[in-house]
């Protein structure tokens, strides 16, 4: 945490100096003394201070200088810092003046100059302020800050970005700045253009990104977004359960193993509010707990997390090259794909350009807080679906479920169906669908087609979740491994038809059971054709294929 500031202003350089001098010696170790030598050059260190997030504890002012008087100061500063303490220096002549600002500033304690010895005049009155001020300076938050509007699509994939990796940040709403003294003095600092294109992130270096892409918020959020190596003997693409296990398991038996993932290690199931049916957990976790664990575990095991998008695999003899969205290229002997499924898209209109501004993809867990008290809109039957519910149940003060079939049965597990039937704010409609969204720069209202009535019906709803069922984004790998019409890749014994070996497979083996058509390149996890979507299942998977890549290595090197 950065030590509180006592920021000390006078226009004469020489009592400046002196006064710096006599504060560094007795507080140096617990605060930083910043000085300035006028009040407007005070102003901009304290409005720079205001923008990094950092406190000050004090104001020792001159009160007679030109141009804007100690007062004067104080009487703006305070308006920033209002729980600093101030006190004004002045000479003998002007203590009636002085005496007269302790109201108007808000004065706690006025000193005449010279203040020597500082042991007697100056560091008695400045202990007992400083220690009220500690008593009651409340602990200040000094990550990144996100300052932006909450129907801003923009501003959802920072704050999901943020959360998903676990880079503690604060979001503060434009929309509560008459409400919130923070986010109104923080929006006052900033220059007009800014506040145009918001969001901002405030870095605590006082940095400020205006809408930066993921790639950038990365890079300054302390993310590796660089490989240090130029080869590793394996390389995962994606960091779902199925990714994150491969890795565990490559690190611990001694690969040097780097994983990519280009969003949040955890993928899918770290957007999970609950899994109650992994093993070893009896009353269930969340899935950024689970990826966090296994993030740890990863990482004490040595391997290498980038945070980027793989877009390329080149491959040249035993070596098998990946290329980077953001540019890097790193190469590896073994190279496992364990990409998973991403949502598929509801096709109705309004739906796509709302999309952030109201209606989500997955359950965009960050948004639950703002659903405190509405209603919110969640459509799908399976247990992502059900989980959703339960999880904006907490906060929401009806949770409506728009189901497509007419039962739960075949798609979600009965203990989702048992905890969705016992909570009174979750309704479930049946046979329904979303056949329109509204809203001008939000979402304000969705229509509802309902199968058995044959009815539409437009209902207000600033909050819609998309649960319905998700896909492979494999297109990068086209020409590289066999696919289904889908887009999940084949391995193992799904390549040999007819008692044929895949195209160009060289070989005189089999592929092994976890191998895609090409020597080397694995696959996991739910982007496999014919894996079975769960958690366990992608861990059992990405565990098991290290000791396929074992085999592969022994005979590549
Ligand atoms: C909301 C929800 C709740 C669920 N609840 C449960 C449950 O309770 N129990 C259960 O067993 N299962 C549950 N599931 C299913 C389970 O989460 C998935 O089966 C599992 O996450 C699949 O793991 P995976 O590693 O194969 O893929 P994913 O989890 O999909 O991970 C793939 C990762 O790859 C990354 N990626 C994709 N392309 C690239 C690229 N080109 N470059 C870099 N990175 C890339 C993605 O960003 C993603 O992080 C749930 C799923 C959801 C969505």
């Amino acid at each position: 945490m950065a030590k509180p500031v006592l920021l000390t202003v006078d226009d004469d350089r020489e009592v400046l100096r002196a006064i710096e001098r006599d504060l560094r010696r007795k507080y140096g170790s617990d605060y930083r003394v910043l000085r300035a030598g006028s009040g407007q050059e005070a102003l901009e260190i304290v409005r720079e201070l205001k923008i990094r997030n950092n406190s000050i504890a004090l104001f020792l002012i001159d009160q007679r200088m030109p141009g804007m008087s100690g007062v004067e100061f104080l009487a703006e500063a305070i308006t920033l810092f209002p729980d600093a303490k101030r006190v004004l220096l002045t000479a003998y002549a002007d203590t009636d003046a002085a005496i007269a600002a302790i109201n108007e500033a808000g004065i706690n304690h006025y000193l005449l100059k010279p203040w020597d010895p500082p042991e007697e005049n100056l560091y008695p009155v400045l202990d007992e302020l400083l220690e009220d001020w500690e008593a009651a300076f409340p602990s200040q938050f000094e990550g990144i800050r996100v300052l932006g509007n909450r129907w801003s699509p923009t501003s959802h994939s920072i704050k999901d970005f943020l959360a998903r990796n676990h880079v503690p940040y604060l979001w503060l709403d434009i929309e509560t700045a008459a409400s919130d003294s923070e986010v109104r003095s923080l929006v006052e600092l900033l220059d007009e253009e800014e506040t145009r294109s918001l969001p901002i992130v405030i870095l605590p270096n006082g940095v400020r990104l205006r809408q930066p892409s993921l790639a950038e918020l990365a890079e300054h959020a302390g993310l590796k977004t660089r490989a240090t190596e130029a080869f590793y003997d394996l390389a995962i693409v994606g960091g779902g359960p199925a990714g994150l296990a491969a890795a565990v398991y490559g690190a611990s038996e001694g690969l040097r193993t780097v994983m990519i993932e280009r969003e949040a290690p955890g993928g899918q199931a770290g957007m999970s509010s609950r899994i109650e049916n992994y093993l070893g957990f009896p009353s269930g976790l969340t899935g950024a707990d689970l990826a966090r664990r296994a993030v740890v575990q990863a990482r004490r095991f040595g391997v290498e997390i980038i945070s980027a998008e793989a877009t390329e695999v080149r491959i040249d003899g035993p070596y098998r090259f990946l290329k980077l969205a953001n540019g890097a290229e790193l190469s590896c002997h073994a190279l496992l794909v364990a990409t998973g499924v991403q949502w598929r898209k509801l096709d109705a209109p309004g739906v796509e350009r709302l999309t952030g501004a109201g209606i989500y993809y997955g359950a965009a867990m960050t948004e639950a807080m703002s659903t405190k008290d509405e209603d919110v809109y969640v459509v799908g039957g399976a247990n992502s679906a059900g989980q959703a519910a339960m999880y904006f149940s907490r906060y929401a003060r009806r949770v409506v479920m728009l189901v497509r079939g007419s039962s739960l049965a075949a798609s979600m597990s009965q203990y989702l169906i048992n905890q969705l039937k016992a909570t009174p704010n979750i309704q479930i409609e049946f046979n329904t669908s979303v056949v329109e969204a509204h809203g001008d720069d939000h979402l304000e209202a969705i229509s509802i087609y309902c199968a058995e009535t044959n009815a539409v019906n437009k209902v207000p709803a600033n909050s819609l979740f998309i649960m319905i069922g998700a896909a492979p984004n494999t297109d990068w790998l086209a020409n590289i491994v066999e696919r289904d019409e889908l887009g999940f890749i084949y391995s193992g014994p799904q390549l040999t038809r007819d008692g044929k070996r895949p195209n160009g497979w060289k070989l005189d083996r089999e592929p092994g059971l976890l191998e895609t058509n090409v020597p080397g390149i694995f696959v996991v996890g739910d982007v496999r054709h014919g894996s079975v979507k769960r958690v366990a299942s992608g861990v059992g998977e990405g565990s098991v294929a290290i000791s396929f890549v074992h085999q592969y290595l022994s005979k590549v090197v």
